[in-house]
């Protein structure tokens, strides 16, 4: 009888303390304390032992109830703590858990260019001016000396509202507005950026895009300035090692004018097909401000001169980044996109 007292014991304090949950607890409860428990049918067994050996037995059997009712006692609380523990922690909000992730923005293309443009030309003592993208025909075409038969007032190749009213074609219009209002003061030098309209839709056109203008009015002002101003643009944009280089041309506003070119940054002058074999790349038309301009806008052509370009900011876009269509400014793909910063 002993000896079941002792393996009963062992086996009932074994599997208590082995339990992880209070359902098997309670079950272990009815299994050794119940009414039909082991060690219950025990202790009704005492009746059958001889009288001599039931106190020592008795006491054993009643001493081993007692410790398995403290240990499910303990452990019962044991496990509740455990329990209540793991509902907090549920509750418990983990600062250490890392964040949902913020998408943050990026800026377009042409808006990290426009921006490098505007820091060039402001550390050479531009200020920045703008203009109307409604303009009038006055100051789109007449006072930059562009005659009614010129054929970029055709309807074709304009947007107009009313026969005077257009969207601008160009950001020339802003050298007038800006002359206009500060004659007869000098120095005028101003850089002009902005969106401008015209009636092309294809792989190198669209119906809206940027140009900048520059503008600088003073007494002496030659075409040295120019080229030299320019030259520095060239390089500050592309590389310290940018040539140059400028072709006569033909603008109404400007006398002289010229075309600028680049050496192609591809191939660096040895001509590819990006630059046609040339070794040249088209960036920017500019020239001498034409003395009717400057004479419309309430200065004297005889007193001071000037020089003006304009640039497209797509062009210069394209360029720098090696962008081979330029639709892709404007479709709006964010895995395109995310490419610049
Ligand atoms: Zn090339």
């Amino acid at each position: 009888m002993l000896e079941k007292i002792g393996e009963l014991g062992e086996t009932a304090v074994r599997t208590i303390e082995e339990a992880t949950d209070l359902e098997t607890l309670r079950e272990l409860r009815l299994r050794y304390l119940g009414k039909k428990g082991q060690l219950t049918a025990l202790l009704r067994r005492m009746g059958e032992l001889a009288p001599d050996r039931r106190p020592a037995a008795g006491k054993r059997a009643n001493a081993l109830r007692k410790r398995l009712e403290e240990l499910l006692g303990r452990k019962e609380a044991a496990l509740q703590d455990a329990f209540a523990g793991s509902a907090r922690e549920k509750e418990r909000i983990d600062v250490t858990l890392p964040g949902a992730p913020f998408n943050l923005g990026r800026k377009h293309p042409l808006t990290l260019v426009l921006e490098e443009i505007t820091a060039i030309f402001t550390g050479l003592g531009f200020q920045v001016a703008r203009g109307p993208e409604i303009e009038s025909d006055y100051y789109n075409f007449e006072a930059l000396n562009l005659p009614p038969d010129h054929p970029a007032r055709d309807m074709h190749d304009s947007f107009y509202f009313t026969p005077q009213i257009l969207l601008r074609t160009h950001t020339s219009p802003v050298q007038v507005r800006v002359m206009e209002k500060q004659a007869p003061r000098l120095p005028v030098r101003i850089i002009a950026p902005g969106k401008v309209y015209r009636r092309d839709d294809d792989a190198t056109h669209s119906p809206m895009f940027h140009q900048v203008e520059g503008l600088a009015v003073d007494r002496g002002v030659t075409f040295a300035d120019l080229k030299g101003t320019l030259l520095v643009f060239a390089r500050e944009m592309f590389d310290q090692g940018q040539r140059i280089r400028l072709r006569p041309s033909f603008f109404p506003f400007t006398e002289p004018s010229a075309e600028v070119d680049i050496a192609c940054i591809i191939c660096g002058g040895k001509g590819c097909r990006v630059c046609g074999q040339s070794g040249w790349l088209e960036i920017l038309g500019c020239g001498m401000v034409h003395p009717r301009v400057l004479e419309i806008s309430g200065y004297d052509p005889e007193d001071v001169t000037g020089f003006a370009f304009g640039m497209g900011v797509e062009r210069i876009a394209m360029l720098k980044y090696g962008i081979d269509d330029l639709r892709l400014l404007f479709s709006n793909n964010l895995r395109f996109l995310r490419q610049f910063r």
